[in-house]
């Protein structure tokens, strides 16, 4: 390797030294005859055989775009062949990923193709878990974690070479790297950029980096053969499992590739085709939430055919072999619950399809047609090594009228609030001049520059404020700061942090499987807080955590089970949890805890926090005394609560909400009871703030006559309060009784 010159390397150089006993990347220890097997696949890639023309084109270009067919060899090589031609650097490689799965799944290819352990020379880096340590130098991460250290080095000092991998995929956070990336290398002209695809626009991002080089792997593609259904069917599980009988009772040997949308409808299909054939077919689970030992089967060799059910995250991201036959539905897995999908499935031909709307702030679940790029990145997993066939759930003409060509950039359907600052971190003052590949529209920005100022993140001028360069340090959702803070005063900051650590898990801990989401809502009225759906979901974290330390007859993975509750979204909660709690000791410093269960105000104490940091997130109860539908303080639109809340019979005046989602119905989800007393000192509540009509009436009247009431309340007990310094002063006749009824008094 010593002989290797940054950006001089021959293919002959590197190949050479792949073939050598002694592995070069760890003088003196021998290679494993596992790497000799590897080798000889990875040199038989289509990308592999063009490894000098990648050279030649990475030697004299510091933007490549590289884009070839899934499976080519892109995320496994390219990085490879780059860490040759940079070992000289000294400095390191990184590969991003839209997809923690991805990441974790190519990170350990390739450091047992290059055989090396784990987290040594090659490391992985996701949110909340990596495995990396000093001699890392070939690094896979996720894109959100590159952008997180962005902010820390706008120069991307310690790589020499970064590549961006699914580029087509166009996340808010690789299109955000991309324009961060496009200033670094003007600035730093030894930083190379490859950004790699499967579908690249060449043409777009070639506009965006004039002067960027381009290279092609070409790829054998196997013709394949395309069924449609004659007629639609919204049974599309029980259709797939037909599709998958009848290739496995009458078709030739090849593996079958199941795409569905959600966990649940994975593991129904895998346990009935297990039933069916407990012999001769190898059914295989693929989705984010199973353990990375039960994402690595997919991979080992079987002696009978296999069928992985998939989400979509082998459409791209993950290439497996052998692949001869997919089964392909239409929808996309984007959100936990499947509201609708029924509706969509039947006919229409659409997919399920999150959109943030900035005017409402909102999450919504639309329903829209599914791209008809990604319908032929799946038919393209059959005809990677021979001539496949891909079977499409639904008709032809669903295909041709209702598929758009390909899906909108993340950019344009997200949420902006915290990238936007994350870019005044990094010192861009004017984001809405920011240089996007695709720009977000004006009120987009100014949307998430509103939201950013209520939450006291930047003043009124726009510039970031103490708080707000902290809150952008933080690895949850910065909206959290302000909830710790508050969390701090009200001593119920250890609350607050499992608060944030349940909102950032991948998957909900309450675990509501469709066949007995009954059973589960009953078995989930044990956590039940009747004023609080975020108490209850402490409760649930609480109880789990004490049956970790006591219950030692009874197997955790069984406890949770019984209690229909996420055995891994909550070891996961713990683990975020365990590590926010050491990152924010250095941000915030701790003062002793004054709420404990044992405090009768121990409720009290969390909904007051919630209310106080999450105030813009307040909804206000119709008047009528029947009516259980809310409307939103600010913006003023009217939804009902969430049907897994506890508080839907409640009917509380006030409340403060989570999410404002929509899947056809807009719904206030994961909410607290609060009393408007707490909110009546914040600004946003002063008479000034509240939204007034053209006329300067106030828009949501019930709103301010429930705070003067609040108000007038207060007042009076402020009055009591006075009387009672007063008695304290007059110290003379103060007597244990006089305060006990006084404390009646304030308690009224
Ligand atoms: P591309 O990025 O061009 O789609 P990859 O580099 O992901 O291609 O895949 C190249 C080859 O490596 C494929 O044959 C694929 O099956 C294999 N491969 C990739 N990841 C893994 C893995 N985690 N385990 C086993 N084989 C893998
Ligand atoms: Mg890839």
């Amino acid at each position: 390797m010593d002989d290797l010159q940054r950006n001089q390397t021959t293919a002959q150089q590197a190949q050479s030294l792949e073939e050598w006993e002694v592995n070069a990347l760890r003088d003196h220890e021998l290679h494993s005859s596992r790497y000799f097997q590897l080798l000889e696949s990875r040199r038989r890639l289509p990308v592999s055989l063009r490894r000098q023309e990648f050279l030649d084109v990475y030697h004299n270009s510091q933007i490549i775009l590289v884009s070839g067919e899934t499976g080519s060899g892109k995320t496994t090589q390219i990085p490879q062949f780059v860490l040759f031609d940079e070992w000289a650097s000294g400095k390191k490689v990184a590969c991003t990923q839209p997809r923690r799965l991805a990441t974790t799944a190519v990170a350990t290819r390739t450091a047992a193709e290059l055989d090396v352990p784990l987290g040594e020379e090659v490391g992985y880096s996701v949110r909340f878990e990596k495995k990396l340590s000093r001699m890392t130098r070939l690094k896979y991460m996720t894109d959100g974690l590159l952008l997180s250290e962005a902010s820390r080095d706008r120069n991307f000092s310690a790589y020499s070479c970064i590549i961006i991998d699914e580029a087509h995929e166009r996340t808010l956070n690789t299109d955000l790297l991309m324009a961060l990336l496009k200033m670094a290398t003007s600035r730093r002209s030894c930083l190379k950029v490859v950004i790699m695809s499967a579908t690249l626009n060449v043409e777009k991002i070639q506009s965006y980096f004039p002067g960027a080089a381009t290279f092609e792997i070409p790829g054998k593609v196997h013709p394949v053969e395309i069924h449609y259904l004659s007629d639609s069917t919204p049974r599309y599980c029980y259709c797939a499992i037909t599709v998958v009988q009848h290739i496995h009772e009458n078709m030739d040997d090849g593996d079958i590739l199941l795409f569905l949308p959600t966990s649940g409808d994975i593991e129904m299909v895998c346990s009935i085709l297990r039933k069916r054939y407990d012999e001769g077919l190898k059914v295989l689970p693929l989705y984010s939430a199973l353990s990375r030992a039960k994402q690595q089967e997919i991979f080992e060799d079987s002696e009978y055919r296999k069928c992985i059910v998939a989400t979509n995250v082998a459409e791209t991201s993950i290439t497996i072999d052998g692949i001869v036959y997919v089964v392909g539905e239409y929808l996309h897995n984007f959100f936990p619950w499947k509201v609708g999908i029924d509706k969509s499935a039947t006919d229409s031909g659409l997919e399920i399809r999150p959109v943030y709307n900035p005017r409402l702030r909102m999450s919504s679940v639309l329903t829209c047609p599914i791209s008809k790029a990604s319908a032929k990145q799946r038919a393209g997993r059959a005809g990677r090594t021979q001539p496949g066939i891909c079977f499409r759930l639904y008709t032809g003409q669903t295909h041709d009228t209702c598929f758009i060509p390909s899906a909108p950039p993340g950019i344009l359907e997200g949420e902006l609030a915290s990238q936007i600052l994350l870019l005044k971190v990094m010192g861009f003052e004017s984001v809405g001049t920011f240089d996007f590949l695709d720009p977000p529209h004006p009120e987009v920005y100014l949307c998430g520059l509103q939201d950013l100022c209520a939450m006291g993140y930047i003043d009124d001028r726009g510039t970031i404020t103490p708080k707000g360069r902290i809150a952008a340090r933080l690895s949850v959702h910065p909206k959290w700061l302000n909830a710790f803070m508050e969390g701090q005063k009200n001593g119920c900051l250890r609350e607050m942090i499992d608060l944030a650590a349940i909102s950032s898990t991948q998957h909900p801990i309450f675990s509501r499987p469709p066949p007995a989401r009954f059973a589960a809502d009953i078995a989930h009225q044990r956590f039940a807080c009747p004023l609080s759906d975020h108490i209850s979901q402490l409760n649930a974290l609480h109880a789990y955590e004490s049956a970790m330390k006591t219950n030692n007859r009874l197997p955790i993975s069984q406890w949770c089970f019984d209690a229909f509750l996420n055995r891994r979204a909550l070891s996961e909660v713990v683990r975020i949890r365990d590590q926010l709690l050491t990152s924010l000791q250095q941000e915030l410093s701790y003062t002793k805890e004054i709420c404990g269960f044992e405090d009768a105000e121990y409720d009290t104490h969390i909904r007051k926090t919630l209310a106080r940091s999450f105030f813009y997130q307040c909804a206000l109860k119709h008047p009528d005394p029947f009516a259980t539908i809310y409307k939103t303080v600010h913006e003023g639109h009217t939804a009902g609560i969430h049907p897994e809340s506890a508080l839907t019979s409640e009917r509380q005046e006030w409340i403060v909400y989570s999410e404002f989602v929509s899947s056809g119905i807009p719904y206030l989800q994961t909410v607290t009871a609060v009393d408007p007393a707490w909110l009546i000192d914040l600004d946003f509540f002063q008479d000034d703030s509240l939204p007034k009509t053209e006329n300067g009436d106030f828009k949501q009247p019930l709103v301010k006559k429930s705070l003067d009431k609040a108000r007038k309340k207060n007042d009076s007990v402020e009055e009591d309060l006075i009387s009672f310094e007063e008695l304290d002063l007059n110290a003379t006749w103060y007597t244990a009784s006089n305060c006990g009824a006084i404390q009646i008094m304030l308690s009224r």
